[in-house]
């Protein structure tokens, strides 16, 4: 196994801590890539990984990540991620996770934790029992989901301006893959303002009833993206822009909430082939994100909505940046990002 800082995701972070505590079967990783901005801020994972190296790397490879969103969102926050290695039976319990908080709290505020894949709200009340270095708890701003969906709505009309030169949307067409959270408080702001929409979920009832309330039109979840429109809007899983999805799209812009859209890097340089603007993930969708961390300079509503406010500026910045250069816009988000932390 090579040594951890000759990882190919150790990418220098500042700190990697990890826990073993034989009493509770708690085994951690706390990944700090960067305080450069603020208390390195990113959730906690739950996960039965194949290998301890398999958990060491996802820790490095989101807590990078953390860095780069929460640079890109103008927060006053650097960026970490702590992953639990659960057993295959995934045993969680009261004794492991107050071992964890105790964990977190060693690090003196130095790492703030919150919600991530296999971690739910109550684990986080457990959590906030024993350290304060807990954000989004109950009555601390709420679902991230609305926040997210308003963000992503200001960066569509963005990425509309930029590929077609207004931000008016009435008649404009928007496919969206996904009406959960995200994907329905969008579609919701779009029929608003008149957008012609194409709704598409796994769940089809959802996307009929969302269809009939907002006057929209469906399609199944497996054509939404060969759909003719103006922009396809990715709002349910990563990993959807494949060599073959993007090569078939018929869009001028790609703008959505999900997370790691790209499958890979590739397709960034694809999608600027055929001429189509996209929206790095991480800077559109970091309405949540800001939400969520609202507590570390108890910021209100307001300042949360300010800050949202900045995405569609963001947005430019990297377009305008992809035009001078020529690197893909996600080439620059994460070249902008690493400015911002100093790197
Ligand atoms: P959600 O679970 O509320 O909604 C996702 C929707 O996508 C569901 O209705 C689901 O049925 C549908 N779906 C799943 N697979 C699909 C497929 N193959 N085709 C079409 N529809 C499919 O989740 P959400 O909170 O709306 O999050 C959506 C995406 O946005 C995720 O990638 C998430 O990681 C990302 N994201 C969410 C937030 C947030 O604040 N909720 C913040 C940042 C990023």
């Amino acid at each position: 196994m090579p040594a951890l800082w000759d990882l190919p995701d150790f990418d220098a972070h500042e700190s990697v801590h990890m826990f073993d505590d034989p009493k509770t079967g708690l085994r951690a990783v706390i990944a700090i890539h960067s305080t450069h901005l603020g208390p390195a801020a990113g959730g906690t994972r739950f996960w039965h990984y194949a290998d301890q190296q398999a958990a060491l790397t996802d820790a490095l490879r989101l807590s990078r990540g953390m860095s780069y969103k929460n640079a890109m969102a103008g927060l006053p926050a650097g960026g970490g991620k702590a992953v639990l290695l659960a057993d295959a039976a995934r045993t969680k319990t009261r004794d492991m996770l107050d071992a964890f908080a105790r964990a977190v709290d060693s690090l003196g505020g130095r790492y703030i934790t919150a919600q991530d894949v296999g971690m739910s709200e109550d684990d986080m009340v457990t959590l906030s029992k024993t350290t304060a270095h807990v954000a989004g708890l109950p009555g601390q701003g709420g679902d991230p989901g609305p926040y997210t969906a308003r963000g992503v709505y200001l960066g569509v009309k963005a990425a509309a301006k930029r590929a077609l030169g207004s931000d008016d949307m009435k008649g404009v067409r928007i496919a969206i893959q996904g009406v959960g959270s995200v994907g329905g408080g969008l579609a919701r702001y779009l029929a608003a303002d008149g957008a012609k929409l194409t709704l598409a979920d796994v769940n089809a009832d959802r996307a009929a009833a969302l269809a009939a309330e907002l006057g929209a039109e469906t399609t199944s979840s497996d054509a939404i993206m060969a759909v003719e429109a103006d922009i396809f809007s990715p709002c349910a899983l990563g990993a959807v822009l494949t060599g073959t999805s993007v090569a078939g799209l018929k869009v001028r812009a790609v703008a959505g909430g999900a997370n790691n859209q790209l499958a890979t890097a590739a397709q960034g340089r694809q999608l600027a082939d055929r001429g189509i603007v996209y929206a790095p993930d991480y800077v559109i969708n970091a309405g949540g994100i800001i939400n969520v961390l609202r507590h570390i300079d108890n910021a209100d509503d307001a300042a949360i909505n300010a800050r949202i406010d900045t995405i569609p500026g963001r947005l430019h910045q990297v377009w305008d940046d992809s035009e001078a250069s020529g690197d893909t816009p996600a080439e620059v988000a994460d070249r902008i990002a690493q400015g911002l932390i100093g790197r």
